[in-house]
């Protein structure tokens, strides 16, 4: 390295992985010394979030869209494995870099290791400098009057709506001085991140494009098509009417500024109430985050701990069912096919199924929270936890635990016309709208008609909602009177 040439400084990437409004790649580009882009796979088992299966197929080729975007600036992706502190030791050595940054996680684990990267590489005498971005605000800003975390929702919200417009989005630096003579890259094909045989994400490419363009394109197209009608139209499985930006914010491909920003200025065209409801739900991840951030417990364990006590039946062949979706329920099974076979599942949808789990089946919201991490792209740690722990009434301004969703009564509110589940469960395809959501009542010729014989071509029901219903009350009121 030439004598004048400044030290290297290595962009840690982390669950950010775009260009596009990235503080730490903007404070490395503003610093002027060569950038070395890194991206660090930790090891299962020492802290670290858990990669389910279908998030990994959604990683591998986000790297690569990555590394694409660096190689296009002349730069490369280099790829390490294992502990973050060890290898950046090893690359400061190997490259003599004098400063890492990095743009904050706010998982438990992500925390963690940010706390100890940081105190590690100051006593070495690197500068080490982390960023936000993952947010809209950080946790410690939005706090009660009372310097407490907000606990339920609508004051939260209320909080971040009085906190001001977030920071404005920074633009992609056109050009970037990435470092050259970097030490050999680990082989992203090695690291087996995309399924073998068989290869159940065949699908996932149909509707999936990981990559910061592709999230940029899909908030354009929804923004200019769907934004208009959100909050009428995003409770209804068969309609194209939420964003489906959740995978691309879950590994940081787009930030929650840059969707923010692009529904500003709309008002002439897009009905408030509109803009306000799908700002609404980014605040719902945002609230998810500052909860898990504050009370780390929420990831595993009740954040209502009267719900210690409950018991529980989680019978294995019950949970089998739910996965494969088998229950013999259409909007349950439509459901978990849809996961399956996308790797994503619509939020109502989602809201059926874990009350099904949960209240029908009386299985631990943590076996379902488990599964939702391991099939959805969208896995993520927050949000995941949180919002099960919603449905079973154990967390934070969670529903009530006697809100027990009607699977055949939500079938028919949300997918009147059965599109819905038509799509993914093809034995109920010639099944009219009057029986699609309740096979079960329909009379022999219609059944007949349709070519659905129950309990061979398409299960039965699995349970007796009302019966199950009222086990799940009465365990329910035990673990409130024990408690
Ligand atoms: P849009 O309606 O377009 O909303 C825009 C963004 O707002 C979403 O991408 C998401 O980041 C956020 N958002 C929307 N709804 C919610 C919500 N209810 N809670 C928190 N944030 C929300 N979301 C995940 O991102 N990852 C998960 O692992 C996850 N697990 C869930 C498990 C259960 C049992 C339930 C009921 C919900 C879960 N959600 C999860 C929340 C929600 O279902 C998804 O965020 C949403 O369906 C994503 O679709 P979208 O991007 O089209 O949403």
């Amino acid at each position: 390295m030439a004598k004048d040439t400044p030290k290297p400084v290595i962009l840690w990437f982390r669950k950010d992985l775009r260009l596009d409004d990235n503080q730490a790649l903007n404070a490395a580009h503003i610093s002027g010394r060569p950038i070395i882009p890194l991206y660090i796979r930790e090891p299962e088992g020492t802290g670290a979030a858990p990669l389910g299966a279908a998030q990994a197929w959604w990683l591998h080729h986000s790297l690569e869209a990555l590394d694409k975007s660096l190689r296009k600036r002349h730069g490369r992706l280099l790829l390490a494995s294992g502990q973050p502190l060890e290898v950046l030791r090893a690359l400061i050595k190997h490259t003599s870099a004098e400063a890492v940054f990095w743009n904050r996680r706010y998982d438990p684990p992500g925390v963690a290791i940010d706390i100890e990267v940081k105190a590690e590489l100051e006593m070495q005498a690197v500068e080490a400098r982390s960023f936000g971005g993952q947010l809209l605000h950080e946790p410690s800003r939005l706090m009660t009057g009372s310097d407490t975390p907000y606990r339920v929702y609508t004051p939260f919200w209320r909080a971040l709506e009085s906190a001001g417009e977030p920071e404005p989005p920074l633009n992609a630096p056109s050009k970037l001085r990435l470092a050259s003579g970097l030490p050999a890259s680990e082989s992203l094909e090695r690291w087996k991140l995309l399924p073998g045989k068989p290869n159940w994400a065949r699908d996932f490419a149909d509707l999936w494009t990981p990559g910061e363009q592709a999230a940029q394109e899909r908030l354009t197209a929804f923004v200019e098509e769907s934004l208009d009608g959100y909050k009428e139209n995003r409770d209804f499985p068969a309609k194209q009417a939420t964003s489906m930006l959740s995978p691309h914010l879950a590994l940081g491909e787009i930030s929650p500024a840059r969707i923010w920003d692009a529904t500003r200025g709309l008002s002439k065209r897009v009905p408030t109430a509109d803009i306000v409801h799908f700002r609404k739900e980014i605040a719902w991840r945002e609230f998810s985050y500052h909860l898990l951030f504050h009370f780390p417990r929420l990831a595993s364990a009740n954040w209502n701990d009267r719900f210690d006590g409950f018991e529980w039946r989680n019978d294995d062949a019950d949970f089998e069912a739910w996965r494969r979706g088998m229950t013999g329920y259409p909007i349950v099974d439509a459901g978990m096919r849809q996961l399956w076979r996308h790797g994503w599942m619509h939020n109502r949808v989602r809201m059926i199924v874990a009350s099904f789990l949960i209240k029908d089946l009386m299985i631990d919201w943590r076996r379902g929270e488990a599964w939702f991490q391991d099939t959805l792209v969208d896995a993520d740690p927050a949000n995941n936890a949180a919002s099960w722990q919603w449905v079973a009434g154990s967390g934070a301004d969670a529903s009530p635990f006697f809100r027990i969703f009607n699977p055949v009564l939500q079938g028919e509110k949300f997918d009147p016309d059965g599109d819905y589940v038509r799509s993914y469960v093809p034995e109920l395809r010639a099944l009219g709208a009057k029986y699609i959501h309740r096979p079960f009542e329909a009379p022999k010729s219609t059944l007949d008609a349709a070519g659905v014989i129950l309990g061979e071509t398409y299960p039965k029901p699995m349970v007796d909602h009302a019966h199950a219903r009222n086990r799940a009350l009465a365990a329910y009121k035990a673990t409130r009177d024990a408690a």
